[in-house]
């Protein structure tokens, strides 16, 4: 199967732009990927041009009345369907505790309702920046994590949180969670860029992506415009990188 989930919990890493492009990425190579919002401030939603009235249209109807994911996916702006996100969606973080089961709820329904069990179908779910129930639910539910990691070094520490997070949880989940930390925003020009790398494959070894995703205006601009990176700017350095991540997740196996 081929969930991905994409967290780190520091913002502003590239979280959402990761999720949206590579789920765009998915697409291009001719599947039918499928991508779920986690993130209360719904940033991914908006891109992909999804109008939501209130929590009732997100995740948070699966917590509060046993929805069925399939009726929460709506088609989006960016050719591919997602369950989209509200602010409202943050009540599942203050309202049902973080009992196993509550944490386990969206790895539960998705294997329920068969809703991954085709690798032409692959999902992919934007976090937000906090390791609260909702992200809790996306770990657990996922069978790779992408860390996307800004090349500076408060989104290393927010990186090397993850892995002691991941660690603690990996008893609990009885398996290890197949990562990858990949470099984001890198600017060959700056030093902090590949002393950031450097440090990441000293942490993390062979979890680290090689490929990295330049700072690049194209991947900063598309949101405006609802669109991807593959729409807005096909031959950009943004749409070249995520086309190789793509192909080096695949090609490693960590995306069947
Ligand atoms: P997060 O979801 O982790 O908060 P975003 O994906 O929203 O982070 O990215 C934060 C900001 O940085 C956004 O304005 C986004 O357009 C911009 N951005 C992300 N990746 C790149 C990149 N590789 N080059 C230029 N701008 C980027
Ligand atoms: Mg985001």
């Amino acid at each position: 199967m081929s969930i991905v989930a994409v967290f780190n919990q520091k913002g502003g890493v590239g979280k959402t732009t990761t999720a949206l492009n590579l789920t765009a990425a998915l697409r291009l190579g001719g599947r039918e990927p499928r991508a779920i919002d986690l993130d209360p401030q719904a940033q991914f939603t908006a891109i992909a041009r999804i109008d939501t009235h209130s929590g009732d249209d997100t995740l948070l109807s699966l917590f509060q009345r046993n929805r069925p994911l399939r009726d929460l996916l709506r088609p989006s702006s960016c050719g591919f369907p997602l369950i989209p996100s509200h602010t409202e969606l943050a009540k599942v973080d203050v309202l049902f505790g973080k009992g196993f089961n509550v944490v386990n709820r969206l790895h539960t329904a998705l294997r329920g309702e068969g809703f991954v069990t085709h690798p032409n179908e692959p999902l992919v779910m934007d976090c937000s920046p906090m390791i609260g129930v909702l992200s809790l639910n996306a770990i657990f539910a996922c069978d790779g994590l992408i860390v996307p990691i800004s090349a500076d070094h408060l989104s290393l520490q927010g990186a090397q949180h993850i892995e002691k997070t991941l660690r603690a949880l990996e008893p609990v989940l009885k398996r290890r969670v197949k990562r990858r930390y990949l470099l984001t925003r890198f600017d060959r020009r700056r030093r902090m860029s590949w002393d950031v790398l450097e440090q990441a494959q000293a942490r993390f070894g062979e979890d680290v992506c090689h490929t990295c995703i330049a700072e690049n205006v194209s991947l900063a601009e598309s949101p405006a415009v609802n669109q991807t990176v593959f729409d807005y700017a096909p031959d950009s350095r943004g749409a070249r990188d995520y086309a190789a991540l793509l192909q080096e997740l695949l090609e490693s196996g960590f995306i069947e």
